[in-house]
């Protein structure tokens, strides 16, 4: 499905730990409004009624515990058997779909941002105006993520290999921005931002 004429919605993409939530606020930064998906799953999958009882039908009652998401025992589930993910992101990602629609048509910038980290993984390029893709270092990635989120290295390399490669991604996006050092991603992120507007006008 291709977006309405109107809006020019520009993927924001990566590996993890690459950068795209940094990157994406040097975007924020010029005034382009950012929809991060990620992050609004997430929140949808505490705040919907609807997603809620389709994940207690899924994985019980456990699924949820003081009637926040449970992730630690979600997380553990789907270790245990892969084919979980998918039946979560059929039950999410509709919802942030129609979630994104509709902060989409309150946006008037010449273009917008959607931050998410699955785009060419599940062939969704289609609902894309431009793809960007950040990336970086697997060794600084691993670095970063570690420090982050308090998390083991062999759990971050198995994401990693369940991921398509970087070169991949770069083969399929229209920019790329390369992010080991972050003023140099920043000037990056300016380029491709003034290059949008110029393509835009
Ligand atoms: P994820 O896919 O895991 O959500 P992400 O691609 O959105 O990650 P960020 O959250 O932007 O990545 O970055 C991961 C961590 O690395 C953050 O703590 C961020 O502050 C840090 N970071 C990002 N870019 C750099 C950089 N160039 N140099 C040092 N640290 C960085």
């Amino acid at each position: 499905m291709r977006n309405s004429k109107k809006h020019i919605v520009v993927g924001i993409t990566g590996g993890i730990g690459s950068g795209k939530t940094t990157i994406s606020k040097y975007f924020e930064e010029f005034n382009i409004p950012v929809y991060h998906a990620d992050k609004e799953a997430k929140a949808l999958m505490n705040r919907s009624k609807v997603i809620k009882r389709k994940l207690i039908v899924l994985f019980g009652e456990k699924a949820y515990q003081n009637n926040r998401l449970n992730r630690g025992f979600l997380r553990q589930q789907i270790f245990k058997d892969k084919t979980l993910l998918k039946q979560i992101n059929s039950i999410v990602h509709p919802k942030v779909g129609s979630h994104f629609q509709r902060w989409l048509k309150k946006q008037k910038a010449p273009y917008i941002l959607k931050e998410v980290a699955i785009i060419f993984e599940n062939n969704l390029e289609s609902q894309y105006n431009y793809i960007i893709t950040v990336v970086a270092d697997e060794d600084e990635r691993i670095k970063r993520v570690i420090k982050r989120d308090n998390t083991s290295e062999d759990a971050i390399k198995s994401i990693i290999n369940n991921q398509l490669s970087d070169q991949e991604k770069i083969e399929k996006s229209n920019f790329v921005v390369y992010n080991n050092d972050l003023e140099e991603a920043k000037l990056q992120a300016i380029a491709i931002h003034e290059q949008l507007l110029t393509m835009l006008k």
